[in-house]
């Protein structure tokens, strides 16, 4: 069979999105491969079907249970037998699953790291016609990426111990170099073709807010997004429980999620989000890798997070479906010193206190920072920061579409520069905001600062205003900071020509209001319709007697299509993306009569 045939067949869809098909190709001619795709590229789809090609079993390892479980139930929906082995189950189970596995019942087997070098699965392994590994989430086993997993170094163990080495296949979203050399090193590939996909994510919008009131910030866009799924990621396990305990006493659906719960409330509140009884998950960045729901609509970064990689890996767990989703990042100057403190702190979580790799925390959290000043396309910056930069502006992105009118604050800007030249690299923003609006602190005087020229110069102004200003002329150039924790302000070139040059400075008024923002268009639209209520109905049905996820069925961006073609018959029902051969026999019928009551 052509590979497109059994895409369509097996998954429903007509196309190969951008890199799989050359991966499939890659695997299936015998070579390693190491595919660097972003969240929801569809990097399953790439080692399933040389799963289903080659004879024999295919192993998959996987860092998370929730993954394994939800991935193997997707997969056999699909018509595609498999199993997976992991410390979830019994050791009768183990030994049945691996009893069934031995007689070639299975194309595919997911299995933890930590069991490979098990004896019963090594066993296994040994005599089983294995014909290939994929390693998924790859960079756990890197120490620069965000989830180092020692288990993860069984791997390449693992495969040594194979009679016969299979191709070796490994998958990731995460980018850096550091991480990739890493990759094919610690799982040993052997002269691999890498991939690298487009970093874009079309289908997310992408805004960050300032709001002066986190919390009913929250509940307004909770309200304006009632029924949708989506998962709220706060930077410390406190935020996670005061949130969640204040939207579940103002009505809203919503399940904490951080390391500090036990295994059984975590895997709880992870059930009820990804099965759909609840629709809202706070959660610290402990939740998510291997969350393999696709239809979250939005993500909100309560605080801000550490660093672009883990933004983008958090957010980009939104729209996995391809549907429109929203990814918002809400902003405060406190978010900064939170993460200045973790990036500080030594801890279980954080063990090595190593100087090179502080460093290069505090140089990530820069560029975070300025992601969240930056009044330019965020979508522009992301893809810039990744390597991946398209000189276009979005045009789908907060700063895109928000109003762009500006002020002149040359005079502002004038009074900062002159005050920063007078205390050149010695202090960060907000001594130099305090020194002029002229605060009569303890700290000021004693430094002398109360006698600089510059002192209460800005006396009148609201504080908020001069820090914005500031950062402002820091995101712009204006200003440097220096790359530390400590974040020194200095005068640089740019400076010079506003404070000698006549040079004008203009800065987009700071949006506020999120209300301002058009209409989305077509597709959640259609959410509201009562068609899609009933479809959701029915296929939630189905999923509780399978007691399957219900994207398992089918995933939201499925159902929206099938509103868009209305189709009439079992033709034209395979028409629908994400309708195979399998799903039309199992549930054609029963959804026709829905679509066509
Ligand atoms: P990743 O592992 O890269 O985060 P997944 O493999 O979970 O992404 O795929 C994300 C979603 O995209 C899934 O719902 C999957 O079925 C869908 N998908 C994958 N490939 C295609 C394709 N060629 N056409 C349409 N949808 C696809
Ligand atoms: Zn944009």
């Amino acid at each position: 069979m052509e590979l497109e045939q059994i895409l369509k067949k097996y998954y429903g869809y007509s196309d190969f999105r951008a890199g799989q098909e050359e991966i499939i190709r890659a695997i299936l001619g015998g070579r390693d491969c190491l595919a660097v795709m972003p969240t929801g590229a569809g990097k399953s789809l790439c080692y399933q079907i040389p799963a289903l090609v080659f004879g024999g079993t295919a192993l998959v390892v996987s860092p998370l249970i929730a993954l394994m479980r939800d991935q193997t139930a997707a997969l056999v929906q699909n018509g595609i037998p498999a199993a997976y082995i992991n410390s979830s189950l019994t050791y009768a189970q183990t030994e049945k699953a691996l009893a069934r596995a031995a007689r070639g019942d299975y194309k595919i087997v997911c299995v933890a790291p930590e069991r490979l070098c098990s004896p019963g699965f090594l066993d296994f392994a040994r005599d089983a016609d294995i014909s290939m590994v994929a390693v998924d989430e790859a960079h756990c086993v890197s120490h620069w990426g965000q989830d180092f997993r020692p288990s993860y170094l069984q791997i390449i163990e693992f495969i040594a111990a194979l009679p016969k080495r299979p191709p070796v296949s490994a998958f990731t979203a995460t980018a850096t170099e550091e991480v990739k050399r890493d990759i094919i090193k610690m799982l040993g590939l052997n002269a691999p073709v890498v991939k690298t996909t487009g970093f874009n994510r079309a289908n997310l919008y992408f805004e960050v807010r300032r709001p002066r009131d986190k919390y009913s910030e929250l509940t307004a866009y909770l309200r304006k997004n009632i029924g949708k799924s989506g998962i709220i990621y706060c930077s410390t396990r406190k935020t996670v429980d005061e949130t969640a305990a204040r939207l579940v006493a103002d009505g809203f659906p919503a399940a904490p999620y951080h390391a500090g719960l036990s295994t059984e409330e975590r895997s709880d509140a992870q059930d009820d989000f990804v099965f759909d009884r609840k629709n809202i998950i706070v959660a610290t960045n402990a939740f998510g890798m291997g969350i393999d729901k696709s239809n979250v609509s939005f993500v909100i970064h309560y605080n801000a997070p550490k660093n672009m990689e883990s933004y983008y890996q958090e957010a980009g767990r939104a729209g996995r479906d391809g549907a429109p989703a929203e990814c918002v990042l809400f902003y405060s100057a406190g978010d900064m010193v939170t993460n200045r403190i973790l990036i500080g702190r030594t801890d279980r979580d954080n063990p090595a206190p190593d100087a090179s790799f502080k460093a290069r925390d505090y140089a990530r959290l820069a560029k975070m920072e300025s992601y969240c000043k930056t009044t330019e396309c965020l979508r522009r910056y992301i893809l810039d920061y990744f390597g991946d930069g398209s000189p276009e502006a979005c045009g789908n992105c907060g700063n895109c579409l928000a109003e762009r009118k500006t002020v002149d604050i040359t005079i502002e800007a004038q009074k900062i520069l002159s005050c920063v030249y007078r205390i050149n690299g010695r202090y960060g923003a907000a001594t130099v905001a305090e020194v002029l609006r002229g605060a009569e602190t303890k700290r000021l005087i004693a430094a002398g600062l109360d006698k600089i020229k510059s002192y209460g110069i800005m006396r009148g102004i609201n504080p908020r205003e001069i820090r914005d200003i500031i950062e402002f002329l820091t995101a712009r150039g204006y200003l440097t900071a220096t790359d530390d924790q400590y974040r020194l302000l200095r005068i640089c070139q740019k400076s010079n020509e506003v404070l000698f040059d006549g040079e004008k400075v203009f800065m987009p008024l700071l949006r506020e209001e999120p209300e301002a923002r058009p209409a989305k268009p077509a597709a959640t639209g259609a959410a509201n319709t009562e068609l899609f209520a009933a479809l959701k109905k029915l296929r939630l049905k189905f999923a509780n007697a399978q007691r399957a996820p219900a994207f398992t069925v089918f995933s939201d961006a499925t159902l929206i299509d099938m509103m868009k073609r209305r189709p009439s018959n079992e033709t034209e029902f395979l028409e629908v993306s994400g309708v195979g051969q399998i799903k039309l026999e199992k549930y054609g019928k029963a959804f026709l009569e829905v679509i066509n009551g």
